[in-house]
């Protein structure tokens, strides 16, 4: 400790411990008695460089036949590896118990959020379907008695009344969604895409669209059935809309397994996206046109991206304005895909 002996001899060890842990070391050595006559303690000593060690003391108290102490021999050891190790661990400890407890109330947060969208979009939603018909219904039964501009305050009423009733009706899906992981099970990947495709047969034929699928027959891929048939409906929707000015639109869906990851893309040859948009555009109500350039609500991407979250995956794009875009889907799949037989 950098001390004399005589500095020492006849004084208590105050002049080498470090002062706030004075008061333990007594609170522990005023336990002492003939009974319980050794104590060990653990504190801080200064040595003679004036570092401060941890130590580890073991005290042995000596009585005379009163019961008086007479003295204490105490033995050290430097234990400031371990001691350092253990305050680390438990700075370490307390930093996770607060990022755990931070986290919960994000959650909370976040579902209590959830449950009010869910809550708000569902009771708007049975209002917002009765204007609509009965804005239908009047234009049916009452045409004859309206003069032009009440026929296009009819028309605004029923157009505006739809946009809003889809807006909610994403909304509610969005909250549907959910956020827990998804139960996966072996999905027939080209028989989903086909089924998908043939439920757009009439916008396709409309629009004149040329639809590839790339999806080897028979590939199999671990999914929940619903959730990939929205997320890949959503996309198509999305390539078919956006690829409309196209002449003639050409859409195309893949798949390509790996060894442990599925993938599965949608391209088409429409407006594109800039650069600047590649992430943002997966925001809930991120839209980069007006409704009348292209009708939507601003919900269908940002529903992917919550859904392929669900399956432990990434959605992303590659695009470049006014040539196309290829959205991209990719979520875990252990061991190469089997094909089926
Ligand atoms: P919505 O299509 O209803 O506006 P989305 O969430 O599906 O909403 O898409 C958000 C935005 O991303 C769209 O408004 C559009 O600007 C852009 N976008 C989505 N898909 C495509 C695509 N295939 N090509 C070009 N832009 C796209």
């Amino acid at each position: 400790f950098g001390k004399r002996l005589e500095d020492l001899i006849g004084k208590r060890w105050h002049p080498i411990a470090v002062m706030e842990d004075v008061p333990h070391i007594e609170a522990k050595l005023a336990a002492l008695s003939p009974s319980n006559p050794v104590v060990t303690i653990e504190n801080r000593v200064y040595d003679g460089q004036g570092e401060i060690h941890w130590m580890e003391f073991v005290n042995r108290a000596f009585f005379d036949a009163d019961g008086n102490i007479t003295h204490i021999q105490a033995v050290g050891r430097d234990i400031s590896v371990r001691k350092e190790a253990e305050i680390a661990l438990a700075i370490n400890a307390q930093l996770e118990e607060k990022v755990a407890q931070r986290t919960a109330e994000l959650q909370r947060a976040n579902q209590e959020l959830e449950n009010f969208t869910y809550a708000a979009s569902h009771d708007m939603r049975a209002p917002l379907g009765r204007i609509n018909n009965f804005s239908a219904l009047l234009r049916q039964r009452y045409i004859g008695h309206l003069d032009e501009e009440g026929r296009l305050f009819l028309d605004l009423i029923h157009q505006n009344a739809s946009r809003l009733y889809q807006l909610v009706d994403d909304l509610l899906a969005h909250a549907r969604m959910g956020t827990e992981k998804l139960e996966m099970a072996s999905i027939d990947l080209e028989a989903t895409v086909q089924v998908l495709v043939h439920e757009r047969a009439d916008d396709i034929q409309r629009l004149g669209a040329q639809v590839r699928i790339d999806v080897a027959p028979g590939m199999q891929a671990p999914a929940h059935a619903l959730v990939l048939n929205q997320v890949l409906r959503n996309l198509l929707d999305n390539a078919l809309k956006y690829s409309a000015m196209a002449k003639p639109p050409r859409i195309e869906i893949g798949a390509g397994p790996s060894e442990s990851v599925c993938r599965v893309w949608v391209r088409d040859n429409g407006i594109g996206i800039d650069p600047a948009y590649h992430q943002r555009i997966f925001e809930i109500f991120r839209r980069l046109h007006t409704y009348s350039e292209f009708p939507g609500s601003g919900v269908g991407l940002a529903l992917v991206k919550k859904a392929v979250e669900r399956m432990n995956g990434r959605v992303w794009v590659e695009s470049e304005p006014g040539v196309g875009a290829t959205f991209f889907l990719e979520w875990p799949a252990p061991g190469p895909m089997p094909m089926a037989i």
